[in-house]
């Protein structure tokens, strides 16, 4: 969410064309600007009937760059720069830095990144708060900008006094369904955002060398995983991502959480109504690797063709899923775990199974935790898994979930008739199912939340 989409009608627009989940940014905008947009959401999503997770993103240990009297500086090669810890109005000369422990943490011949990697500055002298640097690569430098230190071990707070802040009015004041974490470094990190984020599901963000290292731990202690491919990109280097990517998507599904790829996706189209082909198969590509969610935050937030940029995405998934390859691939495989199936492993395997095998339209599952729902979603089913939840807080959660879509009914029948009588009014006042499509039902019987039982139904 940003700028581009600040009115009721954009966001009325956004669900329409696919969104599932909404980022606030908590690296811009004030807690006014984000309850505005958190009630502008929840308004549409009731409007539209759809379930919408909003997910509030802490900005983290971000290192950036102060303020120039002018607003930027142009930053010119073979020339010296200096980076302060000292409070001064940016000059051709120097500028300051938010982080003020950087003068002790870097040392002559480190590299200093700035605007996402597009400009470059070697260390020369560290003198108290003065980092005396050259400029290797130069270019504009503005307000604000992102600084990255590639290779250095910093010591900065996994979670800073502003992210506890916003913390606590993200979970308290707005309710929101996810909570994600930047520059994650150790599931240390998780586990302290943990104590305070009660039980909204945390996602840690993956942009660090560090978080790479420790991977499987972080993603133990989360309970889903971004690929923040930005930073990511900026710390090791763009050529490593690809790989990296695979990588935590397989690791992140095998403990069947949930996995978000992220930013730069249409990237053009920030500025063109249509994207490359390049960033066609790169959202194709993220979905054949088996993430949940791909996410757009340029595009959207700030520019010129927001509405555009969701259909365009929406077009590529509903075209890659269409050939069904890697999905089918994925069911057929031997799972993973077999010894620890129970009953609600198995229940949610042999629908997905049943998808491939029937013209399924839909699986409806009954989940007290979500749980069930997750299972299936992790099995990639040929049909859209109906996520019945018993409230709105789980539902809204399932919405990030592949291929879920979320309803909530309060039912406390234990009757498998009267479950399969919820089941039918559900698909069909959606118009999700029509006469003479098939559904399965996954539920507990005789005891709900006991998930048991796939039933198979055809509407009259
Ligand atoms: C990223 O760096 O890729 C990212 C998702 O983080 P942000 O957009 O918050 O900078």
């Amino acid at each position: 969410m940003g700028p581009a989409v600040a009115t009721d009608e954009a966001v009325k627009q956004l669900i329409a064309a696919g969104m599932d989940c909404a980022r606030l940014n908590f690296s811009h905008g004030t807690h006014a600007a984000h309850a505005e947009t958190a009630a502008r959401i929840r308004a549409a999503a009731k409007d539209a009937r759809r379930h919408i997770a909003i997910l509030a993103d802490l900005c983290g240990p971000k290192m950036r760059v102060g303020r120039f009297a002018d607003n930027s500086v142009e930053l010119v090669p073979d020339t010296r720069f200096v980076l302060t810890s000292r409070e001064v109005i940016g000059s051709a000369k120097e500028v300051s830095i938010t982080y003020k422990t950087l003068p002790q943490e870097v040392s002559k011949g480190d590299v200093i990144l700035l605007d996402d990697g597009l400009l470059k500055l070697r260390v020369d002298e560290v003198r108290d708060q003065d980092i005396h640097c050259i400029v290797e690569v130069g270019g504009e430098l503005s307000n604000n900008k992102g600084m990255n230190v590639p290779g250095a071990t910093l010591n900065a707070p996994a979670l800073t006094d502003k992210d506890r802040t916003d913390l606590a009015f993200a979970v308290e004041t707005l309710g929101v369904d996810y909570v994600a974490l930047s520059f994650v470094r150790r599931p240390e990190d998780v586990l302290e955002a943990r104590a305070l984020a009660r039980d909204v599901p945390l996602i840690a963000k993956i942009e660090k060398p560090e978080a790479i290292d420790c991977l499987e731990a972080i993603i133990d202690a989360a309970d889903g995983a971004m690929i923040a491919r930005g930073d990511l990109g900026v710390e090791v280097g763009p050529e490593k991502v690809p790989l990296i990517q695979k990588r935590i998507i397989n690791e992140v599904k095998e403990r069947g959480k949930v996995v978000i790829t992220a930013t730069q996706m249409l990237d053009s189209m920030i500025r063109n109504p249509r994207p490359t082909r390049a960033e066609a198969a790169d959202v194709a590509n993220a979905v054949l690797d088996g993430t949940d969610a791909v996410m757009l935050s340029g595009e959207s937030a700030s520019g010129k063709y927001p509405i555009e940029s969701v259909r365009m995405m929406n077009a590529i998934i509903t075209e890659v899923e269409s050939e069904w390859i890697e999905a089918a691939d994925r069911a057929a495989k031997d799972p993973q775990h077999v010894g620890q199936w129970g009953f609600a492993t198995a229940a949610a395997r042999a629908a997905a199974f049943l998808s491939f095998v029937l013209p399924l339209r839909a699986i409806v599952v009954f989940t007290s935790d979500g749980r069930s729902a997750a299972l299936l979603s992790g099995h990639r089913p040929r049909a859209m898994i109906v996520g019945v939840a018993d409230n709105a807080r789980l539902a809204n959660r399932m919405a990030l979930e592949w291929g879920v879509v979320p309803k909530v009914r309060a039912t406390q029948s234990e009757d498998l008739a009267d479950v399969l009588k919820v089941s039918i009014d559900l698909v069909t006042e959606d118009k999700l199912c029509a006469s003479g499509d098939a559904f399965a039902l996954v539920a507990g019987w005789p005891v709900s939340g006991h998930t048991n039982t796939v039933k198979l139904h055809r509407l009259a």
